[in-house]
């Protein structure tokens, strides 16, 4: 798996409010220490949280944020 696909993932497990299990997969996938994948993770949360409601969300499905997994519960 190269890194691309490794932050889409990434981006879809933290719009889904998984962070846990994304600095998981970060560490399975690249072999980074702990330190090293939170910050990853993290990096890439601030951008997913300054996604607008009428945005493309972050997961890749090509839907806006507030249709998927922005959506309301
Ligand atoms: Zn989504």
């Amino acid at each position: 798996m190269n890194l691309k696909e490794l932050e889409d993932q990434v981006r879809a497990l933290i719009a889904q409010g998984r962070k846990v299990e994304a600095v998981k997969r970060v560490r399975e996938t690249t072999g980074w220490g702990l330190k090293q994948s939170k910050d990853y993770v993290d990096a890439l949360s601030e951008v997913v949280q300054e996604v607008g409601r009428n945005d493309p969300c972050p997961c890749g499905s090509g839907r806006k944020y507030k249709h998927c997994c922005g959506r309301k519960r």
